[in-house]
């Protein structure tokens, strides 16, 4: 990435409306959702649990076609997933028979081969050095989503499409993969569309937080978090942080009862 270049990763996503039908039940999982990305913007998605976030993301990643609207990536449809846009889940999809470092360079041998020495590299920027040789099963819950994030950085892409990527990890290990992920973020420019359901996390890491509403989930509320970077976990504690998590908090509040009434409903 040069510095002249122009900016790549906006997403632009435009009356989204994803409606599944297993056998004739119609579930409108979100209806009609607006939302603009900026390229290189840090947007976290929070909303209650069956909300449509993940449904959002994989439309998003090209996983899943829209019923109704479009998501456009930098001028263009997306019909279908590249590895511009990656993606990591809660867990982690590497392959189990291939060690660390063949996880990391797969996606790059796919396409225009490994360069030496890459993999390595971005494995020791992951504090995984000295276990390129290992098995994923050989690796801690929290390396192992190291190596996830490693395999996505090798693919070098503009967007990353973050799953509730450290929900399953524990609060020590989720707060160094948070700053590990905001140092690659704030170096390599890319777009990051992170989901989550923990408003703290949302705010600590968005320049954006964007609150869905309860299925079928469009978009509620949008908060802009206006902390200075770097941020570091005494931000937490500031006014301002403990200002809009409640402003998050009586949104999601809201929205998560709403959920439950429908569900009680159904
Ligand atoms: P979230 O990620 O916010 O928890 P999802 O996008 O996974 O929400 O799901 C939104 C709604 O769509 C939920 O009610 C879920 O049960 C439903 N849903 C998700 N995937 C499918 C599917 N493949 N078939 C039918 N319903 C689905
Ligand atoms: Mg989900």
């Amino acid at each position: 990435m040069t510095a002249n270049a122009e900016k790549t990763g906006a997403i632009d996503i435009d009356g989204l409306t994803k409606i599944y039908d297993p056998d004739g039940e119609h579930v409108v999982a979100v209806e009609d959702l607006d939302l603009h990305i900026e390229a290189e913007e840090f947007v976290a998605l929070l909303g209650p649990s069956g909300c449509g976030k993940s449904t959002v993301m994989d439309c998003i990643a090209g996983y899943l076609d829209p019923t109704e609207g479009d998501v456009i990536v930098d001028g263009e449809r997306v019909t279908g997933p590249d590895p511009k846009r990656g993606v990591v889940f809660q867990e982690n999809r590497l392959f189990p028979w291939k060690t660390i470092q063949e996880n990391v360079e797969f996606g790059p041998q796919m396409r225009d081969g490994v360069e030496e020495g890459r993999a390595q590299s971005i494995l020791s920027e992951m504090g995984l050095e000295g276990f390129e040789d290992a098995y994923p099963s050989g690796l801690s819950g929290g390396m192992q989503q190291r190596a996830e994030l490693a395999r996505l950085l090798a693919n070098d892409p503009d967007i990353m499409l973050m799953d509730e990527p450290f929900s399953a990890l524990d609060a020590l290990t989720k707060e160094i993969m948070q700053e590990r992920l905001i140092e690659v973020w704030e170096r390599d420019n890319r777009t990051v569309l992170f989901i989550t359901h923990d408003v703290e996390e949302a705010i600590f890491l968005a320049d954006r937080v964007v609150i869905m509403t309860a299925r079928p989930g469009g978009v509620k509320d949008v908060i802009d978090v206006d902390i200075d970077r770097p941020r570091s976990s005494e931000d937490l504690t500031t006014d301002r942080f403990t200002e809009l998590r409640e402003r998050a908090l009586s949104v999601i509040r809201e929205e998560a009862q709403r959920a439950l009434e429908q569900e009680e409903g159904a």
